[in-house]
Protein backbone atom coordinates (compact mmCIF):
# COMPACT_ATOMS: atom_id res chain seq x y z
CA UNK A 1 0.00 0.00 0.00
CA UNK A 2 1.12 3.26 -0.83
CA UNK A 3 -0.07 5.49 1.95
CA UNK A 4 2.15 6.05 4.88
CA UNK A 5 2.70 4.25 8.13
CA UNK A 6 0.40 6.12 10.41
CA UNK A 7 3.17 8.09 12.65
CA UNK A 8 3.60 10.34 15.58
CA UNK A 9 3.22 13.56 13.19
CA UNK A 10 0.87 16.51 14.27
CA UNK A 11 -2.44 15.68 11.87
CA UNK A 12 -2.61 18.42 9.07
CA UNK A 13 -5.89 18.58 7.20
CA UNK A 14 -7.22 21.11 4.58
CA UNK A 15 -10.01 22.43 2.38
CA UNK A 16 -9.23 23.07 -0.91
CA UNK A 17 -11.81 24.71 -2.53
CA UNK A 18 -12.08 26.34 -6.35
CA UNK A 19 -13.42 29.36 -6.32
CA UNK A 20 -15.65 28.75 -9.15
CA UNK A 21 -19.05 29.83 -7.44
CA UNK A 22 -20.55 29.88 -4.09
CA UNK A 23 -19.92 27.42 -1.11
CA UNK A 24 -23.08 25.12 -1.31
CA UNK A 25 -24.71 22.67 0.54
CA UNK A 26 -21.93 19.87 -0.74
CA UNK A 27 -18.81 21.57 -0.49
CA UNK A 28 -19.77 23.15 2.97
CA UNK A 29 -20.69 19.23 4.16
CA UNK A 30 -16.48 18.09 2.50
CA UNK A 31 -15.68 21.40 4.26
CA UNK A 32 -17.54 20.35 7.55
CA UNK A 33 -16.11 16.31 7.42
CA UNK A 34 -12.45 18.09 6.89
CA UNK A 35 -12.58 20.51 9.82
CA UNK A 36 -14.18 18.25 12.82
CA UNK A 37 -11.55 15.60 11.59
CA UNK A 38 -8.61 18.06 12.35
CA UNK A 39 -10.00 19.53 15.37
CA UNK A 40 -10.94 16.05 16.70
CA UNK A 41 -7.37 15.37 16.72
CA UNK A 42 -6.08 18.73 17.91
CA UNK A 43 -4.23 19.12 14.09
CA UNK A 44 -4.17 22.17 12.36
CA UNK A 45 -6.80 22.96 9.03
CA UNK A 46 -5.28 24.98 6.69
CA UNK A 47 -7.23 26.65 3.88
CA UNK A 48 -5.91 26.88 0.65
CA UNK A 49 -7.49 28.56 -2.78
CA UNK A 50 -7.34 26.41 -5.76
CA UNK A 51 -7.55 28.89 -8.57
CA UNK A 52 -5.57 27.85 -11.27
CA UNK A 53 -8.47 27.16 -13.41
CA UNK A 54 -8.63 31.11 -14.53
CA UNK A 55 -11.24 31.06 -17.19
CA UNK A 56 -13.77 28.96 -14.57
CA UNK A 57 -12.88 31.64 -11.74
CA UNK A 58 -15.82 33.45 -10.62
CA UNK A 59 -15.32 37.19 -9.44
CA UNK A 60 -15.33 37.19 -6.13
CA UNK A 61 -16.35 33.90 -5.49
CA UNK A 62 -13.33 33.08 -3.08
CA UNK A 63 -13.94 36.10 -0.54
CA UNK A 64 -17.52 34.52 -0.50
CA UNK A 65 -16.45 31.07 0.34
CA UNK A 66 -14.45 32.35 3.03
CA UNK A 67 -16.97 34.58 4.39
CA UNK A 68 -19.50 31.91 4.36
CA UNK A 69 -16.83 28.94 5.59
CA UNK A 70 -16.29 31.69 8.74
CA UNK A 71 -20.47 32.30 9.06
CA UNK A 72 -20.55 28.37 9.13
CA UNK A 73 -18.23 28.50 11.97
CA UNK A 74 -15.22 26.87 10.03
CA UNK A 75 -12.12 28.37 11.22
CA UNK A 76 -8.19 27.76 9.75
CA UNK A 77 -5.09 28.27 11.01
CA UNK A 78 -3.34 28.75 8.21
CA UNK A 79 -4.40 30.29 4.80
CA UNK A 80 -6.10 33.01 3.09
CA UNK A 81 -5.85 36.27 5.68
CA UNK A 82 -4.07 33.85 8.24
CA UNK A 83 -0.70 33.85 7.51
CA UNK A 84 1.34 30.70 8.61
CA UNK A 85 4.56 29.16 7.39
CA UNK A 86 3.76 28.07 4.20
CA UNK A 87 2.33 31.05 2.67
CA UNK A 88 0.93 31.96 0.01
CA UNK A 89 -1.73 29.53 0.23
CA UNK A 90 -3.70 30.59 -3.23
CA UNK A 91 -2.43 28.43 -5.64
CA UNK A 92 -2.41 31.69 -8.46
CA UNK A 93 0.35 32.65 -6.38
CA UNK A 94 2.38 29.73 -6.17
CA UNK A 95 3.62 29.20 -9.95
CA UNK A 96 7.40 29.39 -9.36
CA UNK A 97 6.71 25.87 -7.08
CA UNK A 98 5.05 23.83 -9.76
CA UNK A 99 7.55 25.14 -12.02
CA UNK A 100 10.33 23.90 -9.82
CA UNK A 101 8.69 20.49 -9.19
CA UNK A 102 8.13 20.20 -12.95
CA UNK A 103 11.91 20.42 -13.57
CA UNK A 104 12.23 18.32 -11.07
CA UNK A 105 10.25 15.57 -12.49
CA UNK A 106 11.62 16.54 -16.25
CA UNK A 107 14.93 15.99 -15.04
CA UNK A 108 14.39 12.58 -13.17
CA UNK A 109 12.90 11.08 -15.96
CA UNK A 110 9.23 11.15 -14.78
CA UNK A 111 7.84 13.75 -17.65
CA UNK A 112 8.30 14.30 -20.85
CA UNK A 113 7.47 16.64 -23.49
CA UNK A 114 3.91 15.67 -25.80
CA UNK A 115 3.07 16.88 -28.67
CA UNK A 116 -0.01 15.14 -29.74
CA UNK A 117 -3.39 16.67 -30.12
CA UNK A 118 -6.83 15.26 -28.75
CA UNK A 119 -7.29 14.19 -32.12
CA UNK A 120 -4.72 12.65 -32.52
CA UNK A 121 -4.77 10.78 -29.09
CA UNK A 122 -8.07 9.58 -29.65
CA UNK A 123 -7.82 8.19 -33.01
CA UNK A 124 -5.50 5.94 -31.79
CA UNK A 125 -6.73 5.11 -28.35
CA UNK A 126 -10.15 3.96 -29.34
CA UNK A 127 -10.91 2.04 -25.54
CA UNK A 128 -10.97 1.66 -23.17
CA UNK A 129 -11.18 4.62 -21.24
CA UNK A 130 -9.50 6.59 -18.08
CA UNK A 131 -11.34 6.38 -14.76
CA UNK A 132 -12.94 9.91 -15.54
CA UNK A 133 -14.08 11.89 -18.36
CA UNK A 134 -11.00 13.12 -19.14
CA UNK A 135 -10.75 11.58 -22.52
CA UNK A 136 -8.93 8.33 -23.51
CA UNK A 137 -6.48 6.67 -22.29
CA UNK A 138 -2.98 8.17 -23.59
CA UNK A 139 -1.38 5.74 -25.78
CA UNK A 140 2.21 6.62 -24.84
CA UNK A 141 3.20 7.73 -28.07
CA UNK A 142 5.94 10.70 -27.11
CA UNK A 143 7.78 8.43 -24.54
CA UNK A 144 10.53 8.32 -26.00
CA UNK A 145 10.56 10.47 -29.04
CA UNK A 146 7.78 13.80 -29.71
CA UNK A 147 5.28 13.17 -32.03
CA UNK A 148 5.68 16.25 -33.86
CA UNK A 149 9.30 18.54 -32.97
CA UNK A 150 7.47 21.87 -34.38
CA UNK A 151 4.88 21.82 -31.93
CA UNK A 152 5.06 23.72 -28.46
CA UNK A 153 4.82 20.56 -25.97
CA UNK A 154 2.21 19.91 -22.99
CA UNK A 155 4.17 17.69 -20.38
CA UNK A 156 3.05 14.86 -18.90
CA UNK A 157 3.73 12.45 -16.21
CA UNK A 158 4.62 8.43 -16.73
CA UNK A 159 1.87 6.71 -14.68
CA UNK A 160 3.61 3.57 -13.31
CA UNK A 161 1.87 0.15 -13.95
CA UNK A 162 -0.46 -0.80 -11.84
CA UNK A 163 -1.40 2.55 -10.54
CA UNK A 164 -0.64 2.55 -6.72
CA UNK A 165 -3.39 1.52 -4.22
CA UNK A 166 -4.62 3.19 -1.20
CA UNK A 167 -5.96 3.01 1.55
CA UNK A 168 -9.21 5.26 1.70
CA UNK A 169 -10.19 6.23 6.00
CA UNK A 170 -14.13 5.93 4.25
CA UNK A 171 -13.92 3.51 2.01
CA UNK A 172 -11.31 1.35 3.02
CA UNK A 173 -8.38 -0.47 0.33
CA UNK A 174 -8.93 0.66 -2.83
CA UNK A 175 -7.26 -0.48 -6.23
CA UNK A 176 -4.98 1.94 -8.27
CA UNK A 177 -6.85 3.48 -11.39
CA UNK A 178 -5.12 5.81 -14.51
CA UNK A 179 -6.09 6.85 -17.42
CA UNK A 180 -1.82 6.26 -18.77
CA UNK A 181 0.35 9.01 -18.65
CA UNK A 182 -1.78 12.46 -17.96
CA UNK A 183 -0.46 16.11 -18.10
CA UNK A 184 0.89 17.79 -15.94
CA UNK A 185 1.30 21.28 -17.47
CA UNK A 186 -0.45 22.30 -20.61
CA UNK A 187 1.13 23.84 -23.77
CA UNK A 188 -0.40 27.03 -23.05
CA UNK A 189 1.23 27.00 -19.77
CA UNK A 190 -1.29 26.16 -17.72
CA UNK A 191 -0.47 23.92 -14.71
CA UNK A 192 -2.53 21.12 -13.97
CA UNK A 193 -4.68 20.63 -10.80
CA UNK A 194 -2.86 16.72 -10.68
CA UNK A 195 0.87 18.62 -10.37
CA UNK A 196 -0.69 21.78 -8.17
CA UNK A 197 -2.14 19.69 -5.84
CA UNK A 198 0.40 17.42 -5.19
CA UNK A 199 2.96 20.04 -4.60
CA UNK A 200 0.81 22.15 -2.14
CA UNK A 201 -0.16 19.10 0.04
CA UNK A 202 3.54 18.32 0.40
CA UNK A 203 4.96 21.52 0.79
CA UNK A 204 2.04 22.71 3.74
CA UNK A 205 2.83 19.21 4.93
CA UNK A 206 -0.77 17.87 4.86
CA UNK A 207 -1.04 14.33 6.75
CA UNK A 208 -4.59 13.21 5.75
CA UNK A 209 -6.55 14.95 2.33
CA UNK A 210 -10.48 15.39 3.02
CA UNK A 211 -11.89 15.76 -0.13
CA UNK A 212 -15.33 15.12 -1.84
CA UNK A 213 -15.52 11.15 -3.79
CA UNK A 214 -15.67 12.80 -7.31
CA UNK A 215 -11.80 13.33 -6.93
CA UNK A 216 -11.27 9.78 -5.66
CA UNK A 217 -10.22 8.44 -9.22
CA UNK A 218 -6.94 10.76 -9.15
CA UNK A 219 -5.66 9.72 -6.57
CA UNK A 220 -3.48 7.46 -7.31
CA UNK A 221 -2.34 9.80 -9.78
CA UNK A 222 -1.24 12.27 -7.10
CA UNK A 223 0.26 9.06 -4.98
CA UNK A 224 2.67 8.65 -7.98
CA UNK A 225 3.79 12.41 -8.41
CA UNK A 226 3.64 12.52 -4.25
CA UNK A 227 6.41 8.99 -5.24
CA UNK A 228 8.59 10.46 -8.13
CA UNK A 229 8.70 13.88 -6.27
CA UNK A 230 10.68 11.41 -3.15
CA UNK A 231 7.68 12.24 -0.64
CA UNK A 232 5.21 9.90 1.04
CA UNK A 233 1.85 10.65 -0.23
CA UNK A 234 -0.58 11.88 2.95
CA UNK A 235 -3.52 9.67 3.67
CA UNK A 236 -6.96 10.19 1.56
CA UNK A 237 -10.47 10.50 2.85
CA UNK A 238 -13.09 10.81 0.06
CA UNK A 239 -16.76 11.65 1.44
CA UNK A 240 -19.60 10.76 -0.67
CA UNK A 241 -21.47 13.21 -2.90
CA UNK A 242 -24.63 14.91 -1.60
CA UNK A 243 -27.74 15.09 -4.38
CA UNK A 244 -30.39 17.49 -4.57
CA UNK A 245 -33.85 15.85 -3.68
CA UNK A 246 -34.47 15.22 -7.82
CA UNK A 247 -30.81 13.02 -7.20
CA UNK A 248 -29.11 14.56 -9.57
CA UNK A 249 -25.79 16.03 -8.48
CA UNK A 250 -25.74 19.44 -6.50
CA UNK A 251 -25.28 22.40 -8.93
CA UNK A 252 -26.28 25.98 -9.91
CA UNK A 253 -30.10 23.87 -11.31
CA UNK A 254 -30.47 23.25 -7.77
CA UNK A 255 -32.04 26.74 -6.15
CA UNK A 256 -31.47 27.34 -2.39
CA UNK A 257 -27.92 25.14 -2.06
CA UNK A 258 -25.77 28.11 -1.82
CA UNK A 259 -25.00 29.20 2.08
CA UNK A 260 -25.40 32.79 1.14
CA UNK A 261 -29.00 32.20 -0.47
CA UNK A 262 -29.90 29.93 2.87
CA UNK A 263 -28.66 32.99 5.07
CA UNK A 264 -30.68 35.65 2.86
CA UNK A 265 -33.76 33.48 3.55
CA UNK A 266 -33.05 33.73 7.35
CA UNK A 267 -31.59 30.08 8.20
CA UNK A 268 -29.03 30.32 10.86
CA UNK A 269 -25.69 29.11 10.53
CA UNK A 270 -26.93 26.59 13.10
CA UNK A 271 -29.59 25.14 11.03
CA UNK A 272 -27.31 23.97 8.25
CA UNK A 273 -24.75 22.55 10.26
CA UNK A 274 -27.54 20.83 11.63
CA UNK A 275 -29.08 19.66 8.08
CA UNK A 276 -25.63 18.76 6.97
CA UNK A 277 -24.41 16.95 10.74
CA UNK A 278 -27.87 15.03 10.27
CA UNK A 279 -26.53 13.83 6.32
CA UNK A 280 -23.75 12.44 8.21
CA UNK A 281 -24.88 10.34 10.69
CA UNK A 282 -24.23 12.53 13.66
CA UNK A 283 -27.03 14.36 14.89
CA UNK A 284 -31.07 13.64 14.02
CA UNK A 285 -32.58 15.98 11.30
CA UNK A 286 -33.93 18.56 13.10
CA UNK A 287 -30.98 19.68 15.32
CA UNK A 288 -29.36 22.95 15.57
CA UNK A 289 -25.91 22.73 16.24
CA UNK A 290 -22.24 24.55 15.88
CA UNK A 291 -19.13 22.76 14.15
CA UNK A 292 -17.22 22.98 17.74
CA UNK A 293 -20.71 21.03 19.31
CA UNK A 294 -19.64 17.88 16.85
CA UNK A 295 -16.78 17.56 17.62
CA UNK A 296 -16.25 14.78 19.95
CA UNK A 297 -19.01 13.25 18.98
CA UNK A 298 -17.52 12.86 15.02
CA UNK A 299 -17.69 9.54 13.96
CA UNK A 300 -16.19 8.55 10.51
CA UNK A 301 -18.10 5.11 10.79
CA UNK A 302 -21.13 6.95 10.33
CA UNK A 303 -20.64 8.76 7.48
CA UNK A 304 -22.68 7.14 4.26
CA UNK A 305 -21.06 5.16 1.49
CA UNK A 306 -23.34 6.45 -0.71
CA UNK A 307 -24.20 9.23 -2.26
CA UNK A 308 -26.97 11.49 0.16
CA UNK A 309 -30.09 12.84 -1.35
CA UNK A 310 -30.98 16.12 0.41
CA UNK A 311 -33.96 16.20 1.86
CA UNK A 312 -36.56 19.52 0.31
CA UNK A 313 -36.74 21.85 2.87
N1 LIG B 1 -10.09 22.29 -5.69
C1 LIG B 1 -10.76 21.03 -5.81
C2 LIG B 1 -12.25 21.23 -5.91
O1 LIG B 1 -12.77 22.21 -5.41
C3 LIG B 1 -10.50 20.11 -4.63
C4 LIG B 1 -9.12 19.59 -4.66
C5 LIG B 1 -8.81 18.60 -3.55
O2 LIG B 1 -9.44 18.64 -2.49
O3 LIG B 1 -7.89 17.82 -3.77
O4 LIG B 1 -12.93 20.40 -6.49
ZN1 LIG C 1 2.30 12.74 -27.33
Amino acid sequence: MANDVPSQKRYRGRFAPSPTGLLHLGSARTALVAWLRARQRDGDFVLRMEDLDTPRVAPGAADAILRDLRWLGLDWDEGPDVSGPHAPYVQSERRAQYSAALRTLERTGYVYPCTCSRKEIAAIASAPHGPEDDGPRYPGTCRSVVSHPDRTPSFRFRMPEPAPAFIDAVFGPTEGSSAGDFIVMRADGFYAYQLAVVVDDLAMRITEVVRGEDLRASTSRQIAIAHALGASAPMYMHVPLVLGPDGERLSKRHASTAIAELRDQGQSAEQIVGRLAATLGLVDDTTRVSPRQLVEGFDLSKIPHTATRLSPV
